[in-house]
């Protein structure tokens, strides 16, 4: 049966007969795609015209609830895509991480809407003054482009792969084309079947290529974003792309790694750190059968220490089980495909000229349940450099499988230069109890790797280790890496939308942004702000407040009952030497002789609690017998959902609280917060619906 693209709005078999897939373990066919016959320039088309203004209409709130939902549903249909993965060579550990760490990426994107407004569009930076007045300001302002993410992914994992891409541009406001590899690409389809038929997404915001991209290229824009996992060789040839290059499209690559790791001077057998580092060693040479782009390739020990590292990585790679994955008892499945399993041992070949192996075999495999003539088995090879200065090779060739190189270093310095002749790679790993060294490493290695783990047996149980890529924190690497970032929480976002200065003055700013910038006009009516409900209030409410003198009674009485007898805050003081003239309020109390200005709440009513403080500064001296006023302003209005069913509808309001002495200047600014009731029951959770 051939798999079917899902594209403008369709599920679509490509013409022919197709390429043909087969089980990684029993070389059993098992299905066959095609894209011949799409028309790849409608299909992006229809992701810009329908997906595009569908997503970007909605808020960042909205969006990152849609990625909960679908999270939620396709993680209760997680057995199915189970089944199906063992097909790939990989064990149930292997697949978590595709299906779990894919589905986890939902969930970490989801929640990623909080550092965002409630709104389709957000600020990037600080506010900026451009005026002595203050009527005249500039900002940045990021929107969702107005063009598709097309994704075109590595075999190895066909669900993280289009997850973790997808789930930031989605919260970002632009739809996928996905094209994942087509080797394993009807893990990929299963997921996006399901995706489709939950419709939880608006229709566009996901395409599906199962099979080659064809001319797809040919048709991108300027608004558009490719990103590329892969191999350099592919990765070169798409990036210098004549319609790329043309449209200055921008290309996000994730190329060959070769990753790293490296053992302390300071560790020695008797260590935690040691067993660490040989089990560390082990799961990212296994994990997947080695085919993970940030799997160690090298590995870089104290040449005093060479001998008895590798045996100890021997030893464990000995406990490995390789097999059949449906079989409990197996650690280590199949590759990918025979074509994979081949391209990796021609490059250990390639290797060989520079080092030996010392555990494993080319050729021979024990094996469980499995057939060695049928399935793309490979057993673990771990390769002896004892020149990493000389014989280069294996700085320069990946080998895509479970091989490592184990190569000596004499010191830190040329521990950083090996590290760094891998001329960028995705992550490297150093294994120390030693933070001097630590940071002598980390400094001197940083500019070559995307990621550097530094592991020790204070975060070893809890690490993710040095083969994960987290949502959170950037993936990608410079250099031969690709050069590309990935992921990256705030920063990843940021990749799938226009950054726009704006400039104006702060009025129009706060009108544009949403976000009340100093010196705009305020709204004042009759109601406090505190009177009014979460969605009464308006960015810009305002209240100017009475004033209130300070007195040295109101100083020394604020000392004796926070116990804060700073020489400053007391009368008797020589200033002579000090910042101060005489004695000074302290900031706290300013702050909250403010708070007396300006809440208002005896009364029972919308403002839930104070929820802290953003911002604070103290910017002028306050001395007895100033008078202070507050101008203060609601700034910012962030919805929050309810967490359980009897839960009270609220959201988060911040204020600028500016802080005003009677020659009109600040003494004091800071953003405050405060949950704030709504009227209503928070919006419906589904966004379909409001599409
Ligand atoms: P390829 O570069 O051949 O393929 C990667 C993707 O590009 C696949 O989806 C492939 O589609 C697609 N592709 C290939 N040619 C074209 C083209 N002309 N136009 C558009 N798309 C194209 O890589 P491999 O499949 O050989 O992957 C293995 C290599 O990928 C590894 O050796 C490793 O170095 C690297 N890799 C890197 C990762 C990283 O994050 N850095 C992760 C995983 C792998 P199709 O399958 O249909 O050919």
């Amino acid at each position: 049966m051939k798999l079917e693209n899902y594209v403008t709005g369709k599920w679509i078999k490509g013409d022919g007969e197709g390429e043909i897939l087969y089980d990684a373990v029993t070389d059993e066919s098992i299905t066959s795609v095609s894209t011949k016959g799409l028309d790849f320039a409608s299909i992006l088309q229809y992701g810009r015209e329908v997906g595009n203004p569908a997503l970007r209409k909605l808020s960042f709130h909205e969006r990152g609830r849609m990625l909960k939902a679908l999270a939620t549903h396709l993680l209760n249909k997680k057995e199915k895509f189970y089944e199906l993965s063992y097909h790939t060579g990989a064990t149930k550990a292997d697949s978590w991480i595709d299906i779990e760490g894919g589905i986890g990426n939902l969930f970490a994107n989801a929640s990623l809407r909080r550092k965002f407004p409630d709104l389709p569009y957000c600020t990037d930076g600080d506010p900026v003054g451009l005026s002595k007045g203050g009527t005249f300001m500039g900002h940045h302002l990021l929107v969702p482009k107005e063009g598709v993410a097309v994704h075109i992914n590595a075999y190895n994992f066909p669900i993280w792969g289009m997850l973790e891409k997808c789930a930031v541009n989605w919260l970002a406001g632009v739809p996928a084309v996905v094209k994942p590899a087509s080797v394993s690409c009807y893990l990929a389809e299963v997921v996006a079947r399901e995706i489709i038929n939950s419709r939880i997404l608006p229709e566009g915001a996901l395409q599906l290529i199962c099979g080659s991209a064809g001319d797809m290229l040919n048709h991108v824009a300027a608004q558009d974003v490719v990103s590329f996992t892969g191999s350099k060789t592919t990765g070169l040839k798409l990036k210098g792309h004549p319609k790329i290059l043309a449209e200055t499209v921008p290309f996000n690559m994730e190329a060959d790694s070769l990753n790293c790791i490296v053992l302390g001077e300071d560790v020695s057998p008797s260590m935690p750190e040691w067993d660490i580092f040989i089990k560390e060693v082990r799961k990212e040479m296994t994990v997947k059968a080695g085919q993970k782009c940030t799997a160690i390739r090298r590995i870089f020990v104290p040449a005093n220490k060479l001998e008895e590292v590798y045996q100890a990585i021997g030893k464990s790679l000995s406990q490995t089980t390789i097999g059949n994955p449906l079989n409990d008892k197996v650690r280590m499945g199949a590759l990918a495909g025979k074509a994979q399993r081949e391209n990796v041992k021609q490059n250990v070949q390639r290797l060989l000229a520079g080092s030996q192996i010392i555990y494993g075999s080319l050729d021979s495999i024990e094996l469980i349940d499995a057939d060695r003539n049928k399935g793309a088995f490979l057993s673990p090879l771990l390769l002896l450099n004892e020149m990493p200065f000389k014989n280069e090779a294996v700085h320069e060739i990946e080998c895509f499988g479970p091989v490592s190189t184990i190569m000596p270093y004499k010191n830190l310095d040329e521990a950083i230069m090996l590290s760094k002749k891998g001329k960028g790679s995705l992550c490297c790993s150093i294994v120390t109890a030693n933070d001097k060294l630590a940071t002598e490493f980390v400094i001197g290695a940083a500019t070559h790797h995307g990621r550097i783990l530094v592991l020790d047996n204070d975060c070893a149980k809890e690490s993710t280790g040095h083969g994960s890529p987290l949502p959170m924190l950037i993936h990608g690497g410079p250099g031969r890496a690709g050069g590309g970032e990935e992921m990256g929480g705030v920063r990843g976002v940021k990749h799938y939308m226009q950054r726009v200065a704006i400039q104006g003055s702060p009025s129009t700013i706060t009108a544009i942004s949403q976000s009340y910038q100093p010196n705009a006009k305020g709204i004042t009516s009759k109601v406090h702000p505190f009177k009014k409900y979460f969605e009464e209030l308006q960015v810009g409410d305002q209240v100017i407040t009475e004033k209130r003198k300070i007195t040295t009674e109101d100083i020394d009485a604020f000392a004796r009952l926070s116990g804060d007898h700073f020489y400053a805050h007391k009368t008797d003081t020589d200033f002579n030497g000090t910042m101060f003239e005489r004695q000074v309020a302290h900031g706290y109390f300013v702050l909250s002789l403010s708070a007396g200005l300006f809440v208002d709440g005896s009364e029972k009513g919308p403002v839930l609690l104070n929820y802290g403080i953003d911002e604070l500064r103290f910017t002028k001296p306050v001395y007895p017998d100033a008078e202070l006023y507050v101008r203060f302003t609601c700034k910012e209005k962030l919805p929050q959902d309810l967490k359980e069913e009897n839960d009270i509808p609220k959201g988060i309001v911040k204020w600028l609280v500016e802080m005003i002495d009677e020659a009109g200047e600040h003494v004091g600014v800071a953003t405050i917060l405060t949950m704030v009731k709504r009227k209503f029951l928070a919006e419906p959770q589904s966004t379909q619906e409001k599409v």
